[in-house]
């Protein structure tokens, strides 16, 4: 199949129609896979890292702690989701968007394997980044640096907290875009981004595949946290939630099967675009900041001889530009 037209979320429709917001919110934005990542954040911060006050001097095992449960949780959920789509592959290539399998035997892969090159980056620099990031904000709040609202305080602090694990995702979309942005500017693109770009045809672990310099941009989500009142447990969620989510926006399926022959949502069609077609959506679609910046390509034939057309016009102008430096230098 190819990969289909973008649906924007209703949030942006004028008149805007509350319910409509609603029922997406409820089936669409929360069910299934931000709902998940709540949970699996919720539940690392519980009981899958260290007590807070154990942060409160810097300790080498606090930070390998973290780093492992990153690994952990990474071949649990994005290598189970590798292994159901792409090694039982129990669905084929049902709603799969590309009918290629990964790349096995290609140099700009390293060991010449995409999954064994993404596996690698994803666990060696971006599991890393993460626990580096995530106990650095956590050391200062166990030495009372930051200012913390507790989640079980009193009602007012439960709704602030419930409030800003929901603001979590916009706000993490609107950084992603300006830092994904930036990694599209030539000499950035040319060191970091382009790792990631190896991978046209995306599987789960090609994610986080990305270089150590893309982490460090891209994993700083967090630190919005020294501006905005939070809680320990939000700097959990944000970095769990980068780490996993990508999986299933990358998986290279639209739709995974379920019993009974029902499906429920996959892949991102809007990232998978920018896989593909490379200099248009940058961002989400949750907060299209491509649709307001002009890089929105939302699948559609139009939008595909919209960005076509541009290319052209683009080379055309760079191809101008050089043969006027030429003439220049040759005068
Ligand atoms: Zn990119
Ligand atoms: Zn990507």
């Amino acid at each position: 199949m190819g990969i289909g037209e973008v649906v924007l979320p209703p949030l942006y429709e004028r008149p805007p129609r509350p319910l409509a917001m609603a029922r997406w919110l409820a089936t669409t934005f929360l069910w299934w896979q931000n709902g998940l990542w709540i949970v699996v954040g919720a539940a690392a911060w519980l009981w899958l890292t260290p007590p807070l006050d154990r942060f409160a001097s810097p300790a080498a095992w606090a930070v390998v702690l973290v780093y492992l449960r990153n690994v952990v949780l990474m071949v649990v959920i994005v290598g189970g989701l590798h292994w159901w789509l792409y090694v039982r592959r129990s669905q084929g290539t049902q709603h799969k968007y590309d009918e290629r399998w990964l790349s096995v035997g290609r140099r700009p892969f390293l060991f010449r394997n995409q999954t064994r090159d993404n596996v690698f980056w994803s666990l060696a620099s971006a599991c890393a980044v993460a626990a580096l990031y995530e106990s650095s904000m956590l050391w200062l709040y166990a030495n009372d640096l930051l200012p913390t609202v507790p989640v079980r305080g009193s009602l007012g602090t439960l709704a602030y907290a419930a409030a800003l694990t929901l603001a979590m995702f916009p706000l993490v979309s609107v950084h992603f875009y300006a830092n994904h942005r930036l990694l599209h500017t030539p000499r950035l693109y040319r060191w970091a981004h382009s790792l990631h770009h190896r991978n046209v045809n995306i599987g789960p672990w090609s994610g986080v595949s990305m270089h150590p310099l893309e982490h460090l941009l891209y994993l700083s989500a967090p630190l919005m946290f020294l501006l905005i009142p939070a809680n320990p447990y939000l700097v959990t969620l944000t970095l769990t939630y980068l780490l996993l989510s990508p999986a299933p926006s990358h998986s290279g399926f639209d739709r995974y099967l379920v019993a009974g022959g029902r499906t429920v949502a996959g892949g991102d069609r809007f990232h998978t675009l920018h896989h593909r077609y490379f200099d248009c959506n940058y961002g989400t679609t949750l907060v299209p900041m491509d649709k307001w910046f002009g890089t929105w390509h939302d699948g559609s034939d139009e939008a595909r001889a919209a960005f076509t057309d541009r290319r052209r016009r683009l080379a055309a102008r760079n191809a101008g530009r050089r043969r006027a430096d030429r003439s220049a230098r040759q005068t």
